[in-house]
């Protein structure tokens, strides 16, 4: 039997966490024979180490010579704090150490050359936010070592093979299959652990590449398919998906049994728990997903499948996605013109902005869409040149945005069928004195999405989250 286990930044964040990391790896080789372990870069919140490298990069980058000099003796001291807690003097430790600083000492000159250069690029931001991960996996390898037990530290750039879209490259899957099988095979087979980088894997040219932030979940999901793993383990710091998150609703409840579509509609709507893009993977090929706590192992956290019936009928869990525009199309001569919406959208994909949410009323005198809004200025431009003939002879009247929205989706597939959710939903938001800006639900009814102003965000998702709880 296989199993993939994916550590988050917190589970590999300090000499005690990869401690209980280590003893959860070994308990799972003892029960499954085949484990294959994929890490994050250390993370003791708030500090990340991959948000110091980007972030002293970006300071880089903007004449600050400082801050990434700053950053790189921060991450010193983290690593090296875990190192010593970990490896004694007579073994891996100065091995490691030096490993390390190779790492950091590149990490500086990589920022050196930003700074007198004056140019990020986005294959230098991924060399440069990769290098968490690959230190990392090599002190919790070295950590195993030292344990007794034949772990290997495998940096994904060997193995996960993705096309050459810097800072959200998509795999390529045949190409790695073959490559994760050809080089974790032999260490599974003569009873080794592979530690794999999270996050990262090369472009064709062997040039390093992310997955994007948080891909690390998603690269456990890709090993799990690469080598038809049993079950894929996503190992983080609460008690798996719960019914909301548990930063802003202290209440919140885990969650025992979600569907991949649910899952995966709460994730591309912000909850943070999982890369929206894990599921694909481990769908096509039915593997279950299970969340768990590193820091409280005997909780069941959270299992992720195909079908599963929802008890009470009623919606599961909510989230909320911030800083986004609802840029509106607006327009008495759009009524009845075929084409509208399909200008529309191919205008925005123009401009390279994704859209999260859309909305038409049914007079079709308008479109609204919710997208990012640092480049709500972009969208708008484009439809203006896009519907400039149309915005002069009137038949649009006006393009515009209101800024900043939310979008606070909440999640069950319990909702098709169910009459009267949406009108729960509404009224509880209503009730908490919430405006709501735009409706949508997805024609899966999996999930239903209301916009309110960004100063709503929490009254939103609280009111949302009292009716959750209410339910259970
Ligand atoms: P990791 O480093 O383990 O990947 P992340 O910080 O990326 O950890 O994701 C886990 C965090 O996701 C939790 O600590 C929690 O604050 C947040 N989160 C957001 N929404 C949810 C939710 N619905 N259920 C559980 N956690 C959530
Ligand atoms: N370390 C990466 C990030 O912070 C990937 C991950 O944690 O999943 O985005
Ligand atoms: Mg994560």
């Amino acid at each position: 039997m296989t199993l993939v286990m994916k550590f988050g930044g917190t589970s590999v964040g300090s000499a005690d966490a990869i401690r209980s990391t280590a003893e959860l790896i070994l308990n799972s080789k003892q029960e499954w024979g085949n484990v294959v372990v994929v890490a994050s870069g250390m993370g003791s919140k708030p500090i990340k180490v991959t948000d110091l490298l980007l972030d002293g990069a970006y300071a880089a980058a903007n004449d600050d010579e400082e801050t990434y000099k700053a950053y790189a003796k921060q991450m010193r001291r983290i690593h090296y704090t875990a190192i010593d807690g970990l490896l004694s003097p007579d073994r891996e430790r100065q091995a490691i150490l030096a490993d390390n600083e190779r790492f950091i000492g590149r990490y500086e000159a990589l920022c050196q050359a930003v700074f007198v250069l004056g140019e990020l690029t986005p294959r230098a931001l991924d060399a440069i936010a990769g290098m968490g991960e690959q230190m990392s996996v090599r002190i919790l390898a070295a950590y195993l070592r030292e344990l007794g037990h034949d772990a290997e530290a495998v940096d994904a750039t060997e193995i996960v093979v993705t096309d050459s879209h810097f800072q959200a490259a998509a795999p390529l899957f045949d190409q790695t299959t073959e490559k994760t099988q050809a080089h974790l095979l032999p260490i599974l087979e003569r009873g080794g652990i592979p530690i794999v980088t999270g996050f990262i894997g090369a472009d064709e040219h062997g040039v390093t590449t992310t997955l994007g932030r948080g891909g690390s979940d998603y690269s456990g999901a890709i090993l799990g398919q690469a080598l038809q793993a049993d079950e894929v383990w996503i190992w983080t710091d609460v008690d798996g998906v719960m019914t909301a998150d548990p930063r802003i609703a202290p209440n919140a409840r885990s969650i025992p049994t979600l569907t991949y579509r649910e899952v995966s509609e709460l994730a591309f709507y912000g909850a943070k728990v999982l890369h929206p893009k894990t599921m694909r993977p481990v769908v096509e090929h039915n593997i279950p997903l299970r969340i768990k706590n590193t820091f409280n192992p005997d909780h069941p956290g959270t299992v992720i499948v195909s079908h599963s019936e929802t008890p009470n009928g009623f919606l599961k869990a909510v989230t909320a996605i911030k800083d986004h525009s609802l840029i509106t199309v607006e327009g008495k001569g759009m009524m009845g013109v075929p084409g509208i919406a399909a200008r529309t959208f191919g205008a925005v994909a123009r401009s390279g902005v994704s859209v999260l949410l859309i909305s038409q009323a049914s007079s079709e005198q308008s479109i609204c869409f919710a997208t990012p809004a640092d480049s709500a200025e972009t969208v708008i431009s484009g439809l203006q040149i896009e519907f400039a003939v149309e915005i002069a002879q009137r038949d649009i009247d006006r393009v515009w945005a209101i800024s900043p929205v939310s979008i606070v989706t909440a999640v069950s597939a319990g909702i098709r069928g169910t009459p009267g959710i949406a009108g729960k939903l509404f009224t509880a938001v209503g009730d908490n004195g919430v405006n709501i800006i735009a409706i949508a639900q997805g024609s899966s009814e999996c999930g239903i999405s209301i916009v309110v102003d960004g100063d709503d965000t929490a009254k939103a998702v609280a009111a949302v989250h009292e009716l959750i709880v209410a339910h259970l």
